[in-house]
């Protein structure tokens, strides 16, 4: 991204995807520009352990928690005349629900650069807590990043009941607090009662990371007995609990039978 002539002297604001909780689930790239940031700012209470482990000693960390956004970026925009790096913090991938774009526009009218590092979602992180994948052969091939309509509403046609309807991995963020709308949705699109349902409350967090496995029917009393009402995902998918299951279709690439670039079938 090239900036205006004048703005060579100012410093590049970097978003960076911290990861879901653990703060060694920030990438190599992510955890080396805080190490060398002058500025940082960390998004609320869910990614202060990456910024105090790894930023330097000097370093002006600030919890934008409750700042709006015309004040985070005044600010960011503040500290690039001071410093050659400046870190915007982000849980899981800054793409995903992180109002990315409307905290870049300020910048690039600014003519100051900006360059987003990528981090592990929570969505990922979640279904490695619980040791299942989002895809498998002959099962589903697809997976839904979705929410269900809170303050936000939804745009026309991505209603959950639309996109359940596909009978894909559908990973739903920011809906713990409204899991009925959630049951309601999937019931709408006939998934059936007994549909296995995950929630991962604080997926990778050391020490506090809470999986609940449970169906349609009764996955929202489970999260209520186990008093999960935040920083959770929920996924419903036709993937989950294939560990157990009796027959499973062979991943192509792996499979004796079947030649590929790579690799001649040995049977
Ligand atoms: N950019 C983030 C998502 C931010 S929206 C990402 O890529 O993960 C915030 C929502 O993400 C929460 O409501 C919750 O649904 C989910 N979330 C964030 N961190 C989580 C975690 N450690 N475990 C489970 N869900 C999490």
């Amino acid at each position: 991204m090239t900036s205006n002539p004048g703005a060579a002297s100012l410093g590049k604001v970097w978003f960076v995807g911290a990861g879901p909780g653990d703060p060694e689930l920030i990438t190599v790239k992510g955890q080396k520009l805080l190490s060398q940031a002058g500025a940082v700012l960390f998004a609320g209470s869910l990614v202060d352990r990456a910024a105090t482990l790894y930023a330097p000693a000097g370093c002006e960390i600030r919890d934008s928690k409750d700042m709006t956004l015309e004040e985070m970026t005044e600010w960011l925009i503040e500290q690039t005349s001071k410093h050659a790096i400046v870190v915007r913090l982000q849980t899981g991938d800054p793409g995903l629900y992180g109002a990315l774009i409307e905290m870049a526009r300020p910048l690039v009218a600014a003519g100051i650069e900006w360059s987003v590092v990528p981090g592990v979602s929570s969505a990922m992180a979640s279904m490695a807590a619980a040791g299942e994948s989002m895809t498998l052969p002959e099962v589903t091939q697809s997976v839904i990043f979705t929410r269900v309509e809170g303050r936000t509403p939804m745009p026309e046609g991505e209603d959950l009941a639309s996109l359940a309807a596909h009978r894909t991995t559908l990973c739903i963020f920011l809906s713990i607090t409204l899991m009925y709308k959630v049951e309601a949705a999937l019931r709408a699109a006939g998934w059936p009662e007994d549909a296995p349902m995950l929630v991962v409350h604080k997926a990778s967090w050391p020490g506090e990371e809470r999986i609940l496995r449970g169906t349609l029917a009764d996955i929202k009393q489970r999260c209520r007995e186990a008093g999960v009402a935040s920083q959770a995902m929920i996924v419903a998918s036709p993937t989950l609990g294939a560990l157990h299951w009796e027959t499973l279709a062979r991943s192509k690439l792996y499979d004796p039978t079947f030649t590929h670039r790579f690799r001649k079938a040995s049977a």
